[in-house]
């Protein structure tokens, strides 16, 4: 009678039972790139607290949103996850038919880490600074190759954002996350990008890429020779990339609930924390790490970056 009544029991609160499998974290970038960097150390964390495998799962293209859509599609049941960028909120505003509505598709959980980007580029460039960057990229213009991952990426807003404000046209070349577009700067196949310093920053410290200014409100203390945007002469040029983790929409609260606080048990671990530093981010504070300041969050992103993106121009079909 007890095993009928605790099935019936679970069977009416699917939260009870969760998780009862295996989590599926999709990272929407590929391997390597700050995303996966961040989420495959939040997979490992959240095992711990949630007593099942968080498994990262690269799904990638389309500026991230081919993962985001595989989230949106899931069962709402808390076993499949986003792990998204800025790029969640920009996705609106730069496709002409978007393939979701963020604040629809999803069932925010929490913030995770704001991330500075940094202004890269190939240490084959003829300048050193931003300032001769600048100049170099209005001579040179439709010549200079910059690299992004995908329109709806970081990489893309951080892009959009420079070539709007030195009213330059550039060509502009996608792939599926940052993480290759850092090998074809090693390589010098093209010539700049914007990265978050969570991937990039290993690749500025031992020169492998030379850094021109950070997108950050002030210098970073790991780099601290490179100047804010601000600072070396284009102010507008200020982005922090956020993190968010979401369900699919239709996700009951208490599975929502259980997975905001096993982020932000995993999120207060010392060696999350230390990881994190090592990637020049932090942990967002515990009352930023739930479902009500995501969507929060989310929401001001939106009504933020559409008109800046719209006037930008250049859409994704
Ligand atoms: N976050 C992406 C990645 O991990 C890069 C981007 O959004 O620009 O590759």
């Amino acid at each position: 009678m007890k095993r009928i009544l605790l099935a019936l029991l679970l069977a009416a609160t699917p939260a009870l039972a969760f998780p009862d499998r295996p989590v599926a974290l999709i990272i929407p970038f590929a391997a390597g790139g700050p995303t996966d960097v961040l989420g495959r150390t939040l997979a490992e964390a959240m095992s711990r607290g949630l007593g099942v495998a968080v498994t990262a799962e690269n799904v990638t293209g389309a500026g991230g949103t081919i993962g985001g859509a595989r989230v949106a599609n899931a069962r709402p049941d808390g076993h499949t996850l986003l792990l998204g960028n800025i790029g969640v909120a920009t996705v609106t505003a730069q496709f002409r038919n978007p393939p979701y509505d963020p604040l629809v598709a999803f069932a925010p959980i929490g913030l995770i880490s704001p991330v500075p980007m940094v202004v890269i580029g190939r240490t084959s460039l003829p300048v050193r600074d931003f300032p001769g960057l600048i100049a170099w990229l209005r001579e040179t213009g439709l010549g200079v190759n910059l690299a992004h991952a995908g329109v709806g990426s970081a990489s893309h807003l951080c892009m959009t954002l420079l070539r709007s404000l030195i009213h330059t046209e550039m060509t502009a070349i996608a792939f599926r996350g940052t993480a290759p577009v850092m090998t074809e700067i090693m390589a010098g196949r093209v010539d700049i990008s914007c990265d978050q310093t969570t991937s990039a920053m290993p690749f500025v410290t031992d020169g492998r890429v030379r850094a021109f200014a950070v997108t950050s409100p002030a210098r970073l203390p790991q780099i601290p020779e490179v100047p804010t945007a601000g600072q070396a002469g284009l102010p507008g040029l200020e982005v922090s990339i956020w993190h968010g983790l979401y369900a699919p929409r239709g996700t009951p609260d208490a599975i929502t609930q259980r997975l905001a606080q096993a982020l932000r048990v995993a999120l207060a671990e010392p060696r999350v924390v230390a990881r994190l530093a090592d990637l020049a981010t932090t942990p967002e504070p515990p009352e930023r790490v739930t479902p009500e300041a995501l969507r929060a969050h989310l929401a001001d992103e939106v009504a933020r970056w559409t008109p800046v993106l719209r006037a930008a121009g250049e859409f994704a079909d």
